[in-house]
């Protein structure tokens, strides 16, 4: 790499589709980007999910070219699995303070062959598939990865040294210590993306207590190229779903969740509409027809808000594949018995204003976008300020929607509100070119 890795033009913070995007158009230009990203790989939501609406093209299709460019520019270098402690502004420039946590594998060894899981004995949750499954205690983060790097849960390790052993390339090394250094930029991009809403924060609807209720992101996966499982399944018993029901809203347009039994700070009452959550179920309904064409879906709603290009078309197209949608508000969701794991919903039919009880053997709740606002804390001597919902707040949202309270600092994608990928694109190319006109102007 051609780069000085200690100066930057500027640092992106995220490296989901909005902080790719926002890294790739300022490298394009010719500035020297630095890409920081917590997990073991870019790629953020999108890269977990099956297709996107309302095209329905394969959202890692789109996804990995990005990913690949990303990761090869030869103005970007890229950090993963790196957490930033501190950044402090004086002189118009920012500095950064960052610790590398380590992977105990050396990735310029690692080829990515994997003979190290084969050979693992320890098996954990997988969090790329919502620990619906396992993987070993050593791995690349999921399939698709960039980089490609195996990782060591240390966590879990029974240091067995299997792993060591099968390395051929010798890129094991339990000795790795986390790394702390410092870097200069001259601007920030926040393009931390968004948090989703914890089903368990609704208790009335059973996630965590019943099986067979899931969430999208869950559902997302289930029928993903890249599924852990042939087939959609239930979780309770592996059997397959015949009459699947959504609940919209879960936790987004709800102000009843504040007092809610076991509620911590990430589940504070959260008015704002996802903006995602009725077009991804609609996609998921559309999906799950083609998947198991015998299955009854229902989406209960409160509102179809299908607001951008072709999106009501998409709504009215799921109508006409049969998907029945029923607006009623969900009161509470129980288990028929234990041996069927059935789900019975309580509800409320507004069109009739009646309640009603219906069972389906999957409940997915749709749920809604909290802000990940934890970056905010890292900026020492300049205040990064939230606006009412807690996201990065825009100057002005209409007239200069990328830029922040800190001159220098600006926001992409979802980290300043719920945004689908259209939206989040959009809005890195807007935070990249102001980024470099504030570089050029400085
Ligand atoms: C179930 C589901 C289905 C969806 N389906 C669709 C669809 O079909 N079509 C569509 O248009 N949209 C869909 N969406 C919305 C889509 O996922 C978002 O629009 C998109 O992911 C936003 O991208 P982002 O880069 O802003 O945020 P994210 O994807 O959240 O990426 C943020 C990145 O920042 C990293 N990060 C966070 N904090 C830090 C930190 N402090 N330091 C370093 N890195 C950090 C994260 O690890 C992550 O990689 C769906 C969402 C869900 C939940």
């Amino acid at each position: 790499m051609s780069i000085d890795k200690t100066k930057y033009d500027a640092l992106v913070v995220g490296g989901g589709i909005a902080g790719q995007e926002a890294a790739l158009s300022l490298a394009d230009m010719d500035y020297k980007v630095l890409l920081v990203e917590k997990d073991l790989s870019i790629g953020g939501k999108m890269i977990h999910l099956s297709k996107v609406f309302p095209t329905l093209d394969c959202a890692a299709c789109i996804t990995t070219p990005k990913m690949s460019e990303t990761a090869r520019h030869p103005n970007i270098n890229l950090l993963l699995n790196t957490n930033i402690l501190e950044i402090e502004k004086d002189n118009g420039i920012f500095s950064i303070a960052l610790t590398i946590r380590p992977k105990y594998v050396k990735e310029d060894l690692c080829t990515g062959c994997q003979l190290c899981e084969w050979v693992c004995p320890v098996i954990v949750d997988d969090g790329f598939n919502n620990n619906m499954v396992g993987r070993k205690a050593i791995s690349i983060a999921f399939n698709l990865a960039n980089p490609k790097v195996a990782a060591i849960d240390m966590n879990h390790c029974i240091k067995c040294k299997k792993c060591e052993i099968a390395c051929v390339p010798k890129a094991i090394d339990y000795s790795m210590q986390p790394q702390n250094i410092s870097i200069e930029t001259k601007t920030v991009i926040i393009s931390t993306g968004f948090n989703l809403f914890k089903p368990e924060n609704k208790p009335q609807y059973g996630y965590g207590k019943y099986p067979n209720v899931i969430d999208a992101m869950q559902m997302d996966r289930l029928i993903a190229p890249t599924r852990p499982y042939n087939s959609v399944v239930r979780p309770g018993d592996g059997k397959i779903p015949d009459k699947i029901a959504y609940v919209l809203c879960t936790g987004s347009r709800d102000t009843s969740i504040e007092n809610a039994i076991g509620c911590s700070v990430d589940c504070a009452n959260n008015p704002i509409c996802s903006q995602i959550c009725c077009m991804y179920s609609i996609k998921q309904a559309q999906l799950l027809m083609g998947a198991l064409p015998l299955a009854d879906i229902t989406i209960y709603y409160m509102d179809i808000r299908a607001f951008g290009k072709g999106y009501e078309e998409f709504y009215q197209q799921a109508k006409g594949m049969g998907v029945s949608f029923i607006k009623g508000k969900i009161a509470k969701i129980t288990q028929k018995d234990h041996n069927s794991g059935d789900l019975i919903l309580r509800y409320e039919d507004v069109t009739t204003g009646t309640l009603k009880e219906a069972k389906h053997d999957l409940v997915v709740l749709s749920v809604g976008v909290l802000p990940n606002n934890e970056i905010a804390k890292v900026f020492t001597n300049q205040k990064l300020e939230l606006d009412d919902q807690r996201f990065i707040k825009q100057v002005d949202e209409l007239l200069s929607p990328s830029l922040t309270s800190i001159e220098g600092v600006f926001v992409a994608g979802t980290a300043a509100g719920p945004k689908d990928i259209p939206d989040s694109i959009l809005s890195a190319g807007s935070a990249a070119s102001e980024a470099a006109s504030y570089i050029n102007n400085i």
